[in-house]
């Protein structure tokens, strides 16, 4: 994303699960016949289809005038799911991303070009955030005890000596042959970035099978919409409170666009009565929360979901500030924070341009 644009193309418990975005589309799904103008009922009923693949329930909403066809295509699309962590997956010995990871810094390796193209996406994303979003941060994950949900505390040599291992300047693209090569040994992992990939290939699926109104959810974090809802302009997704779930925090209205909500999920742990969480800033080594406070949350819209996955991540850790900057320069993102403020209270934040799709609950 140096030269190109993005291609258009966490409360305790809950939160910390991802469940930033409510389940359903609204709170309800509303089972009331709306009327038109002839008295006529217009079902706003929704289909839903759903499927567990990479530790998550990925979920399809229709709307409920789609027929047999459109099901049947739907069902294909989630049928795409294996694949997909068959090829992206490192908790899978034979992936292609677990073979490549072995054999990469031995000689150039040609791969799919699904696999390319998220490592490239990947790539573009980790020179547009100057780091801060990096596809080789594992190895910190696994020094600071994430791997096996047992945080631990480093000392600074082990630092230093892991991030040798660390940074995606070691990885080296050939888009003319879709290689890829490490100049070092290097632990690439997905997992900030696959899940919004895979809603990106669930919708070109349904697309091609000419379904252009849905929402996908991957998980609760990562979403993406296609055309609109019946009787509306979008649709609509809710977004709560990172530390609060029960609570509200406003609703974004995603028209043809994706949204992906980074925070330091159920993976932390505390240390002088500081909250480390899972997501590490790859330049420095440390959880994000080591300096400063942080922030509770990142969720960032983007066109494509694999961007608005990456960025949320990306902006979790570069913050606030540097996201404004980020947002001035793609004006296709957009991002809502929630960050610490005084007394212990918190604030939400928007960056970007999101007049016309955020609306926040009042304040009470
Ligand atoms: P997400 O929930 O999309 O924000 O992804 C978080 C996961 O990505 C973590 O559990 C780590 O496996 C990995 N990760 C941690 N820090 C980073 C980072 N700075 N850039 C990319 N991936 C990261
Ligand atoms: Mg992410």
């Amino acid at each position: 994303m140096n030269q190109q644009p993005p291609n258009h193309g966490s409360n305790r418990r809950e939160f910390l699960s991802g469940r930033s975005i409510s389940k359903a589309v609204e709170s309800r799904v509303d089972v009331t016949p709306e009327e038109d103008g002839d008295a006529k009922p217009v079902s706003t009923l929704l289909t839903h289809l759903s499927r567990r693949a990479m530790a998550t329930e990925f979920e399809i909403y229709l709307n409920r005038r789609s027929d047999y066809e459109d099901i049947e295509a739907a069902l294909e699309a989630l049928e795409l799911l294996d694949s997909l962590e068959n090829m992206m997956s490192v908790y899978r010995e034979q992936s292609d991303l677990s073979v490549l990871n072995r054999t990469a810094q031995l000689e150039p390796q040609v791969v799919d070009v699904a696999l390319y193209e998220v490592l490239q996406r990947g790539q573009q994303i980790y020179r547009a955030t100057n780091g801060a979003f990096d596809m080789t941060a594992t190895p910190l994950s696994k020094l600071w005890g994430f791997h096996h949900r047992e945080g631990r505390l480093p000392d600074e040599r082990e630092i230093q000596d892991t991030l040798a291992l660390v940074g995606g300047r070691h990885v080296i693209l050939d888009d003319e042959v879709l290689s890829v090569r490490y100049d070092r040994p290097l632990q690439l992992d997905l997992g900030a970035i696959g899940k919004g990939y895979a809603l990106d290939r669930l919708a070109q699926s349904l697309l091609v099978a000419g379904i252009d109104s849905f929402l996908l959810h991957g998980g609760l974090s990562s979403v993406r919409a296609s055309g609109c809802r019946d009787g509306r302009q979008g649709w609509r997704v809710k977004l709560n409170h990172p530390l609060t779930p029960a609570k509200p925090l406003g609703e974004v209205e995603l028209q043809d666009q994706s949204l992906a909500t980074s925070g330091c999920g159920n993976q932390f742990f505390y240390h002088r009565g500081k909250r480390l969480g899972h997501i590490i800033d790859p330049r420095s080594g440390y959880p994000v929360e080591w300096q400063g406070e942080g922030v509770h949350s990142a969720t960032v819209i983007a066109p494509d979901a694999m961007t608005a996955d990456a960025l949320a991540t990306g902006f979790y850790v570069m913050g606030v500030e540097a996201a404004e900057s980020f947002c001035e320069e793609w004006p296709e993102i957009a991002a809502i924070f929630v960050v610490p403020a005084r007394g212990g209270r918190t604030e939400t934040v928007t960056v970007g341009q999101l007049e016309h799709c955020w609306e926040p609950v009042p304040e009470q």
